[in-house]
């Protein structure tokens, strides 16, 4: 996946990477801190830096204050196009990505032209919900 990206490999890069692909949902740099002991923040940040240079990931601007970070699909580029619906669960805290919902195109005014989409949907998410009752 980081040659694809055209990223050179490193042990460190390699720890994100999997650890981001093994949570089911996107991740801030703190849960990020948290599941990698063995990493310093700052080289995480760098790393998801890079990442993000490379749209091997993107990030989720959810309204919480911290961004969250989640992989891209094979074939994503980033581009609008590509831009997809987000869930905000504000029980648990936690973001998703719904990559096979496409972000609502709206019809802008002559001159304006989209650069990025933002959608973020919140609400309560399958497990909270059950656990709710
Ligand atoms: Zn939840
Ligand atoms: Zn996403």
């Amino acid at each position: 996946m980081l040659a694809r990206r055209d990223i050179p490999p490193t042990a460190i890069r390699l720890l994100v990477l999997d650890a981001m692909m093994q949570a089911k949902q996107s991740v801030s740099l703190a849960d990020l801190d948290n599941m990698l002991d063995t990493v310093d923040k700052s080289t995480i940040y760098r790393t998801l830096t890079l990442f993000l240079g490379h749209h091997l990931i993107h990030s989720i601007d959810d309204g919480t204050g911290s961004f969250k970070y989640a992989v891209c699909g094979d074939t994503c580029s980033c581009d609008v196009a590509d831009l997809h619906t987000h869930f905000h669960c504000e029980c648990c805290n936690r973001t998703f990505c719904f990559t096979n919902l496409p972000a609502p195109m709206v019809k802008l005014p002559e001159g304006f032209t989209i650069e990025s989409i933002n959608y973020v949907l919140k609400g309560i998410c399958p497990e909270c919900a059950a656990r709710k009752g």
